[in-house]
């Protein structure tokens, strides 16, 4: 990995140069709360001053961007005796700019399994292929927990990352593509100040990160699998879903085909799932392996600190906890992990 120092002025003519060619998606302050915190979202931006780097978390994650929550896979026509299929992939490039370290690693996870499995998706590939990263570093968001799942540094799966020094940006240069965007502007060799700077602001970072401990999780979950505390939490669910929407990593989905009245034409279209809503588990004949929503909820976690871990030695969670701030319910990771550590030693 390469290192160099960029102006922030510098910059900022960067991102002019790549707004004139190509679509940039960047955080985005879009409102407020209640509690008059800025809530942000990745969108479109044709400006740099639409951008905010200063973002704590967006509501949803740049999945989206990868992983839409419908898409249309193919498209079929029928004549008499035969039949023409169309699919297309999605190849204008893109730039994703902003990204925290927490949601690039969210994505190296997804290419674990939409990239090298057995059958990897070639929808993700091209969007993953055509969309450049520049990755930020940032100050802990309320109520995450990156650090304890080993989410809060990354280094791969971005284009450029950026550390804020004040006046110019420490940037780490991971692809030839990154390279040679950066040659578009005036960019300089890295000092023995930038490196000092550097270490400091990450040193400076790591002990604001809230670590709930997750040691051993695995095991963990393993010991509670018939614990009440899946019941205490599950009571509340109310199977929206809306934590599978929110979270950077699950990927679960469905396909379903539709066909025109004159069963001339169909399409193909797949639609994000998640395994808390009530059909998640249904099968033809009506029986539903998980009609009980605390079943569904154990599962999410199953997944994403056992299920994932067995199969690719890390949790799939990256610790942003969207899930629990979206949440109705009040549901989220930290709570619920220290109930089954508590439970354990009960
Ligand atoms: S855990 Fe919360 S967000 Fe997820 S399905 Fe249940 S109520 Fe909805
Ligand atoms: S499970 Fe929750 S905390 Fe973990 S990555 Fe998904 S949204 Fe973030």
């Amino acid at each position: 990995m390469l290192h160099k120092t960029i102006n922030k002025s510098e910059f900022r003519k960067l991102v002019d140069l790549l707004m004139e060619n190509e679509e940039v998606i960047a955080p985005k302050q879009i409102g407020s709360d209640i509690k008059g915190k800025a809530i942000h979202q990745y969108l479109p931006v044709s400006t740099f001053d639409e951008i905010d780097l200063d973002y704590e978390i967006t509501q949803y994650s740049a999945k989206t961007y990868f992983l839409p929550y419908c898409e249309n896979l193919s498209t079929c026509t029928f004549d008499d005796d035969d039949w023409t299929q169309n699919i297309s992939y999605r190849l204008q490039p893109r730039i994703l700019l902003g990204l925290h370290a927490c949601d690039i690693n969210a994505l190296l996870k997804l290419d674990k399994v939409m990239t090298r499995d057995s059958f990897p998706s070639p929808y993700y590939v091209s969007r993953r292929k055509n969309t450049f990263i520049v990755g930020i570093d940032h100050e802990p968001c309320e109520g995450g927990f990156c650090q304890a799942v080993g989410a809060d540094v990354v280094t791969h799966g971005f284009d450029l990352f950026l550390t804020d020094l004040g006046d110019r940006y420490f940037v780490a240069i991971n692809s030839d593509r990154g390279f040679n965007v950066l040659s578009r502007v005036r960019i300089k060799n890295i000092t023995q100040a930038d490196t000092k700077a550097y270490l400091e602001a990450r040193q400076a970072l790591a002990p604001v990160f809230e670590t709930p401990y997750m040691h051993n999780l695995p095991n963990l979950l393993d010991i509670e699998f018939e614990s009440p505390v899946w019941e205490k939490w599950g009571a509340k669910c109310l199977s929206c879903g809306s934590c599978a929407m929110v979270c950077p990593t699950c990927y679960c989905y469905g396909v379903g085909e539709r066909i025109s009245m004159d069963c001339s034409s169909s399409y193909k279209e797949k639609q994000l799932y998640s395994c808390n809503l009530l059909d998640f588990a249904s099968v033809s004949g009506g029986h539903n392996f998980r009609a009980k929503k605390e079943t569904r909820l154990k599962y999410r976690y199953y997944h994403q600190h056992r299920g994932f871990s067995e199969t690719y030695e890390e949790p799939l969670c990256v610790g942003c906890n969207r899930c629990g701030r979206v949440c109705l319910a009040g549901i989220n990771p930290p709570e619920i992990i220290k109930d089954l550590q508590l439970e354990g030693i009960r």
